[in-house]
């Protein structure tokens, strides 16, 4: 339902937090956050986006991270269905929009390789699927562009690797991702109004691209991998 991510010198939690507050408008049924340093750091609850913050511990350090709002298609309302989804070595992070409509199929083939799922979401393919192209590329970008080629349906979505503590990858088929640019700090959300509060400097994505986020900027890329050129527009609304 929500996505918000962050990559900058700053404390990354109050921001998604913050971010998360900012989607609630649109409903949802749980929250999760995870930020990144020296491994990932996950809360996750049913509920709303306050009874998250209450989860989340003061020392909760990272400068890097992702978080969602949740509106259940895949499996109950529950802290496990909530999003982010890990990999089973937990350095891959995915929070997800969307549905996978191949999920089933996808679920069955890793099940068959050995694969055990924490939930009953079709987002937590995703997460067990870039854990294994991860390991045969040169970037965390090629490998959610490969893992995505996979994919039957509709997702916007962030992701994050605990060996890649300095980037966030997000993509986008049929549910909106907007990039937010900021002074030496970059944000992404599924809705600008999550980012008003912080940069005016948007570029919205469109269906088939991906993007890179680190804190000095942005590059975006067709489905193919060729690097595709994003003039940033400037917002103009109530923070
Ligand atoms: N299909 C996913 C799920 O059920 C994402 C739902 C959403 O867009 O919030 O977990």
């Amino acid at each position: 339902c929500g996505i918000v991510a962050y990559v900058g010198p700053k404390d990354a939690a109050p921001i998604l937090l913050e971010g998360l507050q900012r989607l609630e408008y649109r409903g949802y049924d749980s929250a999760g956050v995870v930020v990144s340093s020296k491994g990932l750091k996950v809360r996750k609850v049913k509920g709303r986006v306050a009874d998250l913050a209450k989860a989340v511990p003061a020392r909760f350090k990272g400068t890097l991270g992702i978080g969602h709002t949740r509106w259940a298609t895949h499996g109950v309302p529950s802290d496990e269905n909530a999003h982010p989804h890990l990999s089973a070595d937990e350095r891959i992070a995915v929070v997800h929009n969307g549905i996978i409509e191949n999920a089933t199929e996808l679920r069955a083939k890793l099940e068959a390789d050995g694969v055990v799922f924490k939930s009953e979401t079709d987002t937590e393919t995703l997460a067990h699927m870039i854990a294994r192209t991860v390991e045969e590329t040169s970037s965390l970008e090629e490998a959610v562009r490969k893992a995505l080629k996979s994919v039957v349906g509709t997702y916007g979505i962030a992701v994050i690797d605990a060996e890649r503590p300095g980037e966030v990858v997000v993509a986008r088929n049929g549910s909106p991702i907007v990039l937010g640019i900021g002074e030496k700090e970059m944000f992404a959300a599924s809705d600008v109004a999550a980012l008003v509060r912080y940069t005016r400097q948007v570029v919205h994505l469109e269906d088939g691209e991906l993007a890179v986020l680190k804190a000095d900027g942005f590059h975006t890329f067709a489905s193919g991998g060729l690097e595709t050129a994003k003039e940033p527009l400037t917002v103009d609304v109530e923070a």
